[in-house]
């Protein structure tokens, strides 16, 4: 899955092209960088390899989204449909541009249920964020069409699906924007780092500024930039994007090994008949960094998860449902409203009523979803002792469960 670990000789390079100047900021200081750029030189590579027209780095995952809803114009009292299994750093991006996030049931697709984001529109709806979690995607055709009819804007968090597609076209460029994050586990790494992508060039432009304290970037040099909005600093520094640059060129090395490693291991898991996988949208192209897989219930789930903890073989495998990060169910920080700072008494009201809310379809998902991080170092060796052990395991837990009283 991460592109940390196959980090070397070609990362020290481009990092030391940067320390070899000093000029580890990304604008300005066009003498003494003496050709050096490496952010440029990234969201370059950003717009060939992903396809998309431009492409804005910013200092993280979250500040890729937070700029983009902000180019966007997507702001206070606006509703952004979204789903309830994605990272915290979803609705965290909501909120720091004063939205309210509309949460929605999730489906087999591990992502928003088209039906469900339908169900959810009001008239303060402006976006519709489907979130590509664990490398593989949301019925985009299906979520198009329901943003033509409303008139709404659709913004991928693809931070999780670097390498999916979706018909011939990289995630996090269908959509009127998208956003990768390069964090330190995300299939690229610049340890930290985000891109904020669109074919919109008033997008791009705005997103520009905002990452920039509003900078223009028109002028001589940025003492003579004009501010024509307010900006915040969301800016990467070279000497993160010079960790990206290496990574994005062996991206397709990790994105074949990745493949293959699933493949194998996925060969396993398909000998048990009781076991389902995720379903990939028709169209759809997985980025493979994990494979999910569900079981018949709740009860076996649990069941295989603690006999694999007992067994020392969970490591690599997440149980979403009952994990701090990434479901509903434990975010309550969310539910109670836990803000250091004032929200708006409408965004307040909105998390408070999350409390009391229930998901059923997301819950009967993913209790029974187990997803297995897939690692581009495995040996075939490895792979083949994780099949084994995952299989003999989990057959170990249906056949006591599932007897007979
Ligand atoms: C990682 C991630 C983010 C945010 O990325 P950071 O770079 O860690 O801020 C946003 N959304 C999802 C789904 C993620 O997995």
């Amino acid at each position: 899955m991460p592109g940390f670990e196959l980090f070397g000789a070609e990362e020290r390079k481009e990092v030391n092209d940067v320390l070899e100047t000093g000029i580890l900021m990304r604008y300005g200081f066009d003498g003494p960088r003496q050709g050096v750029w490496k952010a440029k030189e990234l969201e370059q590579a950003i717009t060939e390899v992903f396809g998309c027209q431009y492409a804005q780095l910013t200092s993280s995952g979250t500040s890729a989204l937070t700029t983009a809803m902000a180019a966007l114009g997507i702001g206070a009292g606006d509703e952004i449909i979204m789903p309830t299994f994605t990272f915290v750093a979803s609705f965290e991006a909501v909120l720091s541009v004063g939205a309210i996030p509309v949460l929605v049931d999730v489906d087999e697709t591990l992502t928003v249920s088209p039906d469900a984001v339908r169900a959810a529109i009001t008239s303060k709806t402006k976006c519709i964020m489907p979130v590509h979690m664990c490398g593989s995607m949301a019925d985009l055709d299906a979520l198009k069409e329901i943003c033509a009819e409303h008139q709404l804007i659709l913004l991928e968090d693809a931070c999780q699906s670097i390498g999916g597609m979706y018909k011939g076209k990289a995630l996090g460029t269908i959509g009127d924007a998208g956003t990768f994050s390069f964090d330190f586990v995300k299939t690229i790494t610049c340890a930290e780092g985000g891109v904020v992508m669109t074919n919109n060039k008033e997008v791009y432009i705005k997103s520009d500024g905002y990452t920039d304290h509003g900078h223009d970037h028109l002028g001589v040099d940025r003492g003579a930039d004009l501010h024509p909005f307010i900006g915040y600093n969301y800016r990467i520094s070279e000497l993160h994007a010079a960790v990206g640059l290496a990574q994005i060129r062996k991206l397709g090395s990790f994105l074949g090994l990745q493949k293959k490693n699933n493949k194998a291991l996925r060969a396993y898991l398909e000998q048990i008949p009781e076991i389902s996988f995720r379903a990939i949208p028709e169209g759809g192209d997985d980025s493979c960094s994990f494979i999910s897989w569900f079981l018949p219930t709740e009860a076996l789930t649990k069941a295989v998860v603690a006999e694999m903890k007992e067994q020392g073989i969970l490591a690599g495998n997440f149980y979403w449902f009952v994990n701090n990060w990434h479901y509903l169910s434990k975010w309550d920080h969310l539910k109670n409203a836990q803000t250091l700072h004032a929200i708006s008494p409408e965004q307040k009201a909105a998390l408070l009523q999350l409390k009391d809310a229930s998901f059923p379809a997301s819950d009967a998902v993913m209790s029974r979803c187990i997803s297995t991080a897939i690692s581009l170092v495995w040996t075939d060796e490895q792979i083949k002792d994780k099949g084994e052990k995952m299989v003999a395991t989990i057959r170990k837990v249906l056949q006591t469960q599932m007897q007979p009283a």
